[in-house]
């Protein structure tokens, strides 16, 4: 899935859901962290539990080290959200879940088709090797998910201003 899509449609979600916009902001990059590895070739690891798990941990330690404990809670479980996020907004594409257990790779498969004029709901997963990792390599940024990111930034700001507002007013 195109970048963008991965960071706006959680940010906006946890916006949506009332969360602490600061802390959704400040863990955005999370959202996207699990296509990074393209550039660092080590991609396979990058779609698993295990490395959701990994970089859930890092963070609590982090958190902890910032002296922020008072907030460990709410930060790991926005971690939890964008990264699991991702995994969702992947469906169709083949993942390394399992990594470094196993290289095997799945692709789960949700799709709405006609049956006799029907819409039929189609769950479906498909395998394959390390070798079958494709996903994601195409384009990094479609001209809908750049469209996305203008609207996401001018939610940002226009936050922003009603804060100050609110400020004001109060
Ligand atoms: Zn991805």
């Amino acid at each position: 899935m195109d970048a963008a899509l991965h960071l706006a449609l959680p940010f906006i979600f946890l916006v949506l859901a009332g969360v602490n916009k600061k802390h959704a902001l400040m863990l955005l990059p999370l959202a996207i962290l699990p296509d990074l590895g393209r550039f660092l070739y080590i991609r396979k690891g990058f779609h698993s539990f295990f490395f959701i798990f990994a970089v859930l941990v890092a963070l609590y330690l982090i958190v902890v080290a910032m002296k922020r404990k008072k907030h460990a809670k709410e930060l790991l479980a926005i971690g939890a959200f964008y990264l699991f996020a991702h995994l969702l907004l992947d469906l169709g594409s083949f993942m390394a879940l399992f990594y470094p257990f196993s290289g095997q790779t799945y692709a789960l498969q949700a799709r709405i088709v006609l049956v006799d004029l029907i819409p039929t709901l189609i769950l479906g997963m498909e395998q394959g090797g390390l070798s079958e990792l494709e996903q994601g390599i195409g384009g990094v940024l479609s001209e809908q998910g750049l469209g996305v990111l203008v609207l996401v930034g001018s939610i940002i700001v226009y936050l922003k201003y009603k804060g100050k507002e609110a400020i004001k007013l109060g």
